[in-house]
């Protein structure tokens, strides 16, 4: 029965039976004439939870990464300069695929646990007078350090500067779960996978792009073919799709939407928040250090926990795993054995949540931390009881 326990890891999340009934249907045809019946009306509710009328969403069989490649390819040429900065295993290999495309990549190191260097970034594109740099970077939610970077920050500091840079989002651990607002951001392109946020099987990058994205594949020479947006972008304009969709994802995507705009957003960011908040009241209790800095870069949809000196984080996901069989996620990168993470996306309720604070709470006695069974568990219901 140990497969009926929540995951706790950042992705894949946990599917909400009424999303995997969604998913379980036939294939059906994708070329009749009803498919845009469902498809179109679909593309534009996504757009109500990019936060976007001026963009347009894009869905590829494929995963977050490929939304990465997708935007690289479509807006940029070989040898084009980006800024970056590196402040965790996503955001480095965000860069690593970038430098695998020939461009030219600008990188700001960052200590890991702090996020985004919007000062930094707006000196550097006050200085870029001669507008070298052509795009701008930023994982909105580094998941390996449960780090929430300020995208709203760095698009004022692009705007500060004159600068006519795009700004591109890895929103793939916080779109449909954190506050994301595409246009009153500026983000040009926000890119996310069906299996975070969405609650779904793997096997989509969802993608939002804003006309000045679109505009750039004009003048973007770097080859692309199953990523093209404008291939993509003509189809979906007559309701089809240029090649065979993976329909059960698109079902599951459908219901995924209706039961996130039924929540309603602002709703969903507040429920991830609340949950968010209890856990780190337990890791408080525990007498434990968040990998997140400061206050302000806590992340609501992740939690990454310090172990103390001398102990092995790996032997906590280890042991809750073999023992309670639960899965959190491990450190990342140069993060390995230094922590673990709670992941807490999608589809999660306070009551769950404490299910796998009491396991990680139970896992860490087991291993002789120095925590009372029961301390991490009263402080998160403290935070998640309601009273009559
Ligand atoms: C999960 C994740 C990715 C990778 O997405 P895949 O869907 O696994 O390709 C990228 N960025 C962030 C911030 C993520 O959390």
């Amino acid at each position: 029965m140990r497969h009926q326990n929540p995951i706790f890891i950042p992705g894949p999340t946990n599917t909400p039976d009424v999303l995997k009934a969604a998913m379980s249907v036939s294939n059906f045809d994708h070329r009749a004439a009803d498919f845009a019946d469902d498809y179109m009306p679909l593309l534009n509710d996504l757009k109500k939870i990019f936060k976007t009328d001026t963009g347009q969403v894009l869905l590829f069989s494929a995963t977050g990464t490929g939304g990465w490649e997708g935007a690289i390819s479509n807006t940029l040429c070989a040898g084009d300069k980006v800024l970056i900065a590196c402040y965790g295993m996503f955001s480095q290999r965000w860069i690593d695929l970038c430098q695998r495309f020939g461009l030219d990549v600008e990188v700001v190191d960052c200590e890991w646990g702090t996020g985004a260097p919007v000062e930094e970034f707006a000196r550097r594109l006050k200085a870029d007078q001669q507008g070298e740099i052509k795009a701008v970077l930023v994982t909105h939610n580094e998941t390996a350090t449960a780090v929430k970077s300020d995208v709203h920050g760095v698009r004022k500091a692009i705007d500060d500067a004159n600068h006519s840079a795009l700004l591109m989002v890895d929103a793939v651990s916080s779109l449909a779960s954190m506050d994301f607002q595409m246009d009153a951001w500026g983000v040009d392109v926000a890119i996310t996978g069906a299996q975070k946020g969405f609650m779904l099987n793997t096997g989509l990058a969802i993608v939002g792009v804003s006309p000045k994205a679109m505009a750039a594949t004009q003048t973007a020479t770097l080859p692309r073919c199953f990523f093209d947006f404008n291939d993509m972008a003509n189809a979906n304009k007559i309701g089809s799709y240029p090649y065979t969709p993976p329909l059960q994802l698109f079902s599951g995507l459908k219901a995924s939407v209706e039961l996130l705009l039924n929540e309603g957003m602002d709703n969903v960011n507040a429920r991830h928040h609340r949950i968010a908040q209890g856990i780190r009241a337990a890791v408080k209790a525990w007498g434990l250090e968040l990998c997140a800095k400061n206050p302000e870069l806590y992340s609501d949809t992740v939690t990454a926990i310090m172990v103390p000196e001398g102990k092995d984080a790996n032997l906590v996901t280890q042991h809750a795993y073999e023992a309670y069989g639960v899965s959190f996620g491990g450190g990342l990168g140069k993060m390995a054995g230094k922590l673990f993470r709670i992941g807490h996306l999608g589809a999660m309720t306070d009551v769950m949540a404490l299910s796998g604070i009491a396991a990680a709470e139970m896992t860490m006695v087991d291993l002789g931390y120095d925590i009372d069974l029961g301390s991490g568990v009263a402080a998160a219901q403290r935070v998640y009881q309601r009273g009559l």
